[in-house]
């Protein structure tokens, strides 16, 4: 054995592996002769394992450039108590991809009233997927239609690239109350380029919504009042959907 043992030192890359997609390149654009940029390692007799290139930093540092804000730091799949079956059938989705992740070819929609764990399931994803050692982002919807809001120039009648780039270019990304900012013909401007952009690059996106596809209500708004048809069309295409029932759950314990 050579006596640089580290893990970064036994890592080399395999600079002219064809373009392919799915495949994890480093900042330049150099594939891991280990996993060839799959992630995964495969070890002889053991099975596979998250390849040492993706094992990068610490899990906090991670969760802070996937912007996931402290309130979710509890949430994880093995604390999370399904309620119903609706609930029991999300989970199972969530967690299947979380594991089979890239080899998936659709996203999700966790759809469902208040409080009945759309974003502590989303979360519990997107915390899965980091700790296999690939890179997601959090944000709350209006959030970040104001932070693209404030980052418009007047001058160039564009908003800043800093804002919207990192968006349309995570690897996956959760997007959290879908549908909740008012629906002006901005609001859904800007949802279709970020919507349309990942779809078109093939990149996985979880959204939740309090907003159902079925009015329950007389006067109650679905989803697609919010986003408007042809946006909710295209989420059929690149999402599965599904509807999460129940009880608020903070709501439940406070009773208890
Ligand atoms: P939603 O996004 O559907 O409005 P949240 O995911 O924010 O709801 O859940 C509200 C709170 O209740 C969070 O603190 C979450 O961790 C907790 N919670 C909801 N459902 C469950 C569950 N089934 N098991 C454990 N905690 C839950």
């Amino acid at each position: 054995m050579p006596a640089n043992t580290s893990k970064a030192a036994r890592l080399r890359v395999v600079p002219n592996l064809p373009e392919k997609e799915d495949v994890f390149r480093n900042e330049d654009g150099e594939v891991c002769e280990i996993c060839y940029g799959t992630g995964v390692e495969i070890v002889p007799g053991k099975g596979a394992r998250t390849c040492e290139c993706r094992q990068r930093d610490s899990h906090s540092s991670f969760l802070d450039r996937a912007k996931l804000p402290r309130r979710y730091a509890d949430c994880h799949f093995h604390n999370y108590k399904p309620q119903n079956p609706s609930q029991v059938n999300a989970f199972k989705f969530a967690t299947s991809l979380t594991m089979e992740y890239p080899a998936v070819d659709q996203g999700l929609i966790l759809m469902g009233t208040v409080g009945v764990g759309k974003t502590h399931l989303a979360v519990s994803i997107l915390k899965g997927l980091t700790e296999r050692g690939f890179t997601c982002l959090f944000y709350e919807f209006g959030t970040l239609l104001k932070e693209i809001q404030d980052s418009y120039n007047v001058n160039t009648k564009a908003s800043e690239l800093g804002v919207l780039a990192p968006v349309l270019n995570a690897e996956i990304l959760v997007l959290d109350e879908l549908g909740a900012s008012k629906p002006t013909d901005w609001v859904r401007d800007t949802m279709a380029h970020i919507i349309n952009s990942r779809y078109n690059d093939r990149k996985l996106t979880i959204f939740t919504t309090n907003y159902l596809d079925e009015r329950k209500r007389e006067k109650e708004e679905t989803l697609e009042d919010r986003i408007g048809v042809r946006l909710r069309s295209r989420l059929y295409e690149m999402c599965r959907t599904i509807e999460m029932s129940g009880q608020d759950f903070r709501r439940q314990n406070r009773e208890r």
